[in-house]
């Protein structure tokens, strides 16, 4: 831990959490969430914070802690995911987190360590010096936001809240919106048959290639609607698998879709539209033959109202430290959908850039994340 003796404990912190693998146990080699779940608690409980766990799968739990407040009936969550990424493919020693000129390498340092760092701390804060904030106040550390955000699934469960801050980079600037995804397969059928004979047969190949020009005219038709925060919904197909040799005609073609959502577009009405280009084509071609499978990935976008009170008070603090108090959107999704589809007004809020999540080289600005400690901080203390 190469120059770690000089930093504030907020980073001290951080070092402790990039320094635990907590590589999500979907990716090869991850062995998941439960040793820093149990840092985590540790970290409360030796500073006399209440905590307990939420089963998520076994041995993979959510981590809460609770502040009490002075109206018991109102919440603020403090939400940030504890798993990462893969480390295939990192330039970096990934779990030996190293300071270098102001910054913390190391997987997840940035994404999304470093705000769950400077969230503990906050929480630890309030209760050091005393104080009881208005609302009570949840941190939730939650497993499984990297695959398939069960973590927050689980969380979500009976919870109910006034607002919710999420950690994820965003550079410290508040974020109210963010596009929803959706992914799945469209699987074509032919007929096979000898390519000398193609006549005979029915060649899916050809019959994707249809569908292919379809999506891309479906992509220029959404390119007309721009959402101010985070311009227009998207298409792209970005697999396709088709035939088995050269001189068969081939009788299966499928393409996996990614699809992004604007906020108000459901999962279910984007999947009748596509369905909706399918039976045109069928129409047209009568040995066309196409069905669309169970999607592989679905989350709705996000937006929050940008006078409700957790976004005013988010801007108005940004504005007091002297930082950019736009609210603004982000093209990647986070565990904060999920939580105000359950109601909770939520925001994305963190140190860090998304160029930096994910990425070989991890890191994350110290200042910054001095900074979301400030913010985390005066959030649960005056939000009311
Ligand atoms: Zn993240």
């Amino acid at each position: 831990m190469m120059g770690l003796m000089r930093i504030p404990p907020v980073s001290q912190t951080l070092a402790r959490l990039v320094s635990i693998n907590s590589v999500n146990s979907s990716y090869e080699g991850g062995p998941g969430e439960r040793e820093i779940a149990t840092w985590v608690r540790c970290f409360f409980e030796q500073r006399g914070i209440e905590t307990w766990e939420q089963d998520v799968f076994p041995g993979r739990p959510n981590v809460i802690a609770r502040l009490p407040g002075r109206d018991a009936s109102r919440r603020v969550i403090l939400e940030a995911h504890t798993d990462t990424v893969s480390v295939q493919g990192m330039g970096i020693p990934p779990f030996e987190p190293r300071v270098e000129a102001g910054r913390l390498y190391g997987r997840g340092s940035c994404d999304t360590k470093a705000g769950l760092a400077a969230m503990m701390h906050a929480v630890a804060a309030l209760h050091e010096d005393g104080i009881t904030p208005p609302c009570e106040v949840w941190l939730a550390a939650v497993v499984d936001e990297e695959f398939s955000y069960r973590g927050v699934v689980k969380l979500c469960e009976g919870l109910t809240g006034q607002a919710a801050v999420v950690a994820e980079p965003t550079g410290l600037r508040a974020v109210i919106a963010s596009k929803g995804v959706l992914r799945w397969r469209i699987v074509v059928r032919g007929k096979a048959a000898h390519s000398g004979k193609p006549d005979l047969g029915v060649n899916a190949i050809n019959h994707m290639a249809r569908v292919i020009l379809s999506l891309e005219e479906d992509h220029r038709r959404l390119a007309k609607r721009v959402h101010p925060l985070l311009g227009p919904a998207t298409v792209n197909v970005g697999v396709i698998h088709g035939g088995v040799q050269v001189n068969f005609v081939p009788d299966n073609c499928a393409i996996e879709i990614d699809r992004r959502l604007l906020p108000g577009e459901t999962v279910a009405d984007v999947l009748k539209h596509y369905q909706g280009l399918l039976d045109a084509l069928k129409a047209q071609h009568p040995t066309f033959d196409a069905a669309m499978e169970t999607p592989m990935l679905t989350d709705e976008a996000l937006e929050t109202a940008a006078d409700s009170a957790p976004a005013q008070l988010a801007s108005t603090l940004l504005a007091e430290m002297g930082l950019d108090g736009t609210l603004s959107g982000v093209p990647f999704s986070s565990d904060a959908s999920k939580l105000s589809r359950q109601g909770i007004p939520s925001l994305v809020f963190g140190p860090g850039s998304i160029d930096q999540a994910h990425a070989a080289v991890e890191f994350v600005e110290l200042d910054e994340v001095e900074r979301a400690f400030e913010f985390y901080r005066s959030f649960i203390l005056r939000f009311a």
